[in-house]
């Protein structure tokens, strides 16, 4: 099957942009592009040949789809709580909530968020995963399941904790697991789902939850292991003050510095968050080739700070964005935190500070590095596999912006007249193609009245207890 966009603007990312041109897509991959009419050896057949498919891009910008390098989907069920917490009071007061969760929840959770992703020119995310409570089915599989009927390109990261109130840890220990435990666990999910060939849909990576969660040694064993199997590591990484304490505390060392003790830092990693960091950090991160995942809505509703992500490029760090989970980043759209990170980066050093073109690299390029797959996606450019987001831009409220890039990164997200992942519709007139839009959000609606039900029997008293947290 052969799919080509016509009369099309094009943010290819990599090399110039095109003010009306084409797209060819032969299976999964990018054959063509350029300006003009298609100038391709196989259009010869003409628009008779019922194995060409042909989209009309008129009034249409397409980019590459973007990449989100941070989430935790399961949090769709946990929108809206600790309204006004830290982090850490934020964190303290929905273990116990998350603490009820099993595989229903994540399967309904993740298909909310996974179609809400979509439905804003997502076609490639991560997932990090870090609680799994025995006996509450399989975790892991529920958001693979969710991901392959939505039909979206996933990283999902087996997150873990070992490091509960007893050991100095956040967390209560009823969340955190045991250290051969969560090897086992890891190793096995690795084996059983992990795709490292070009056209890969699903990627796993190894992703202890955060220095003040995970023990130093599940920290090492978990790079040893990765680094044995050929996957990649994450972990959250220096996103508030109270982490800065925290480490200083527990172990003499800021989160960069301890990082690097624990061996974690070089171009298989990528941390969530990298708000807090010395000019000496961004140096690190940048000579290791460490990626990190800026996360503005999150950062900006927990109060954590603004990351120095136009620094960090400058200086040669890799930056992706990611929505991070739905309960601290309520609804947010992937295409929105291109405008959330342009804004924020100007509020703090001046309207110089990032280019609407830097934006969307970071949305699509950045998120690739940090996934490890720039050869593959984050650019559309010949031989790279056809992930793509068709932004309508001639609205009946069309932007009075000429400039088709600047009006997807400065204003809010247009509407998706479609969105491919190789090739295959995924997204199409605003619509979810491949799933029933309703059904998804009704499942997350419903993962939400489950969650909070099973919270509830096992004695967590009232919602209103953590908005008053
Ligand atoms: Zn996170």
């Amino acid at each position: 099957m052969s799919l080509l966009i016509e009369n099309v603007a094009i943010a290819p990312v990599a090399g110039p942009e095109i003010e009306s041109g084409y797209i060819w897509i032969e299976g999964d991959r990018i054959v063509a592009l350029g300006p003009g009419a298609a100038d391709v050896p196989g259009l010869a057949r003409g628009s008779g040949d019922p194995d060409v498919v042909r989209v009309d891009g008129t009034g249409c910008l397409a980019t590459p789809g973007l990449v989100n390098t941070h989430h935790h989907l399961y949090q769709w069920a946990s929108q809206g709580l600790a309204q006004d917490a830290t982090l850490f009071e934020w964190l303290v007061a929905l273990y116990q909530v998350w603490a009820a969760m099993d595989a229903d929840v994540v399967k309904g959770a993740a298909s909310a968020g996974l179609g809400w992703l979509a439905l804003s020119g997502c076609t490639t995310s991560s997932d990090h995963h870090y609680i799994f409570p025995k006996g509450r089915g399989d975790l892991f599989a529920a958001g693979i399941e969710a991901a392959r009927e939505i039909g979206i390109r996933f990283h999902p990261a087996r997150g873990s904790m070992d490091r509960g109130q007893s050991h100095g840890g956040l967390p209560p220990d009823a969340v955190v697991e045991e250290l051969d435990d969560i090897l086992a666990a890891t190793a096995e999910a690795v084996d059983a789902y992990h795709d490292p060939s070009f056209s890969s849909m699903l990627r796993v990576v190894v992703a202890p939850c955060s220095p003040f969660s995970s023990s130093a040694e599940l920290m090492t064993e978990s790079a040893a292991l990765a680094r044995a199997k050929g996957v990649r590591l994450h972990t959250h990484l220096a996103e508030t003050l109270d982490e800065d304490e925290h480490c200083l505390a527990q172990f003499g060392l800021r989160p960069v510095d301890y990082m690097e003790k624990l061996d974690w830092l070089g171009p298989d990693v990528w941390f969530a968050h990298a708000v807090h960091l010395s000019d000496a950090d961004i140096g690190k991160l940048a000579a290791t080739g460490t990626g990190s995942a800026h996360c503005p809505s999150s950062n900006g509703r927990l109060g954590a700070g603004i990351a120095r992500v136009s620094e960090m490029l400058r200086r040669g760090a890799n930056v992706g964005l990611g929505v991070d989970g739905s309960a601290s980043s309520e609804l947010t759209p992937l295409a929105g935190e291109m405008r959330q990170t342009l804004l924020f980066q100007r509020a703090r050093y001046g309207p110089a500070a990032l280019t609407a073109r830097q934006a969307l690299e970071l949305a699509t390029l950045g998120g690739a590095r940090n996934l490890g797959r720039e050869a593959e996606i984050g650019t559309l450019e010949p031989g790279k596999l056809a992930d793509i987001a068709l932004w309508r831009m001639d609205g009946p409220f069309t932007s009075a912006v000429a400039d088709p890039v600047c009006a997807l990164v400065f204003g809010p997200p247009p509407p998706l007249a479609r969105v491919l992942v190789g090739g295959r519709t995924v997204v199409e007139d605003g619509e979810l193609k491949t799933v029933s839009q309703d059904a998804a959000g009704r499942a997350g609606a419903e993962a939400r009245r489950r969650l909070l039900r099973l919270a509830e029997d096992r004695g967590f008293r009232a919602v209103k207890e953590v908005h008053h947290h």
